[in-house]
């Protein structure tokens, strides 16, 4: 995997966050080096004093192409996208860009925004109708995706929230999007999709990004049951929280212990912070924040750690989060502390968690997926 993009006589070196020995993945993609190549060939005039949005930009190739043609903000749900271009950005002395999160407000008078799709329609969805209240008329927006991405319904998607659009000939089997911003479109952003678990008496309110945001997840749903519940004081960590709901009903089940919620989505750590005010009679009882698993966490210092890991990053099919988060989970955890695990069956979890602790044990199962317990 060579980590150097070069295109019209610079070069930058970019990877992929966190850093690992071996990657054999790229931290950019044909569609990055389609939108670099395209503002270059059509000499798109930029000027120096509006700002250019970048949004969902993976690891900061767009950022860092960029950082010197303009005030570059960045527009991402992600506190790893978020690392990787600050880390990119420092690797290859770029100036500094402005990161935002998806919630935050999107700067005035911007003259050019070159979209990511990001994965899910929702997300997609809410950026164009946040562009569409805040952009000028004249300003140029281009998204940018793998062509097996782009569908009828993604392009409806713009025509509907943002304006008139077109897309160009695939390169490199990526394809650009361009979106005549229609001011006249604009409407108020909606509100979170809100809705109930009767069975847990748990109301949930969920931001575009957020994992199964539309329904409770069925590996959720089995997890939920096997959650365990003690009288004295401990400290529980849900890892890859989404919208907390199985931090939260550790915390209904446990009300003396102090549970700490993580997750790499800002969308997913505001939802859940949102369900913690809406669910717990002392919300303070909950803490969310966003991080890459558990670095920085103290050793020893959970009992248990209740996981329903990802297997994608970003739109790369992976277990090495998974993996991490098995890791991590062995060292925040007390000596005799527990790591709960659900998994779709035929990801094997079993196998990498009796090669990391030594010990596993199945404590509920469907035909689908299986809970496993390991101890430290
Ligand atoms: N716990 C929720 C549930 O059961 O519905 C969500 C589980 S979802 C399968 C996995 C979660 O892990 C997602 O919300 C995702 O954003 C989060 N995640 C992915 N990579 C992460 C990372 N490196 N650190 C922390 N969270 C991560």
């Amino acid at each position: 995997m060579k980590p150097e993009l070069n295109l019209h006589g610079q070069t930058l070196t970019l990877k992929r966050f966190p850093t690992r020995t071996n990657e054999t993945l790229q931290a950019w993609d044909a569609a990055d080096e389609y939108l670099i190549n395209h503002v270059h060939d059509q000499d798109i005039t930029l000027d120096p004093a509006r700002p250019i949005l970048i949004m969902n930009d993976s690891f900061g190739a767009l950022s860092c192409w960029f950082a010197n043609q303009g005030p570059v903000t960045c527009v991402t749900d992600s506190y790893i996208a978020h690392q990787g271009c600050l880390a990119n950005l420092a690797a290859n002395q770029r100036p500094a860009v402005n990161i935002i999160d998806c919630l935050a407000e999107l700067p005035e008078n911007p003259q050019l925004v070159l979209l990511k799709l990001p994965k899910t329609n929702r997300l997609l969805t809410w950026q164009l109708q946040q562009l569409c209240q805040k952009l000028p008329a004249d300003c140029t927006v281009i998204a940018a995706a793998k062509a097996k991405d782009i569908h009828t319904s993604t392009l409806k998607l713009f025509e509907k929230y943002l304006g008139q659009t077109k897309t160009s000939l695939a390169v490199k089997k990526a394809r650009l999007i361009f979106c005549e911003v229609n001011p006249a479109l604009a409407q108020p952003l909606p509100e979170p999709l809100r809705w109930e678990v009767p069975e847990h008496g748990l109301t949930l309110t969920n931001h575009a990004n957020v994992f199964s945001g539309d329904s409770l997840d069925i590996g959720a749903r089995l997890l939920l049951e096997h959650i365990p519940s003690y009288d004295r004081p401990q400290h529980i960590i849900d890892l890859g929280c989404g919208n907390g709901v199985i931090g939260i009903k550790a915390a209904q089940l446990n009300p003396k212990a102090k549970i700490t919620c993580v997750d790499e989505s800002y969308m997913a750590v505001a939802s859940c912070r949102a369900n913690a005010a809406l669910n717990l009679p002392d919300p303070a009882q909950l803490t969310a924040t966003v991080n890459n698993c558990l670095s920085g966490f103290a050793p020893d210092s959970a009992d248990v750690v209740l996981c329903n890991p990802p297997f994608h990053q970003q739109t790369t099919i992976t277990d090495h989060i998974a993996w991490q988060m098995f890791c991590d989970a062995k060292q925040v955890l007390t000596s005799q502390g527990r790591l709960i695990v659900i998994g779709n069956r035929h990801l094997g979890y079993d196998g990498k968690l009796k090669r990391l602790f030594g010990n596993v044990s199945v404590i509920a199962q469907n035909n689908k997926f299986v809970v496993y317990q390991t101890r430290k």
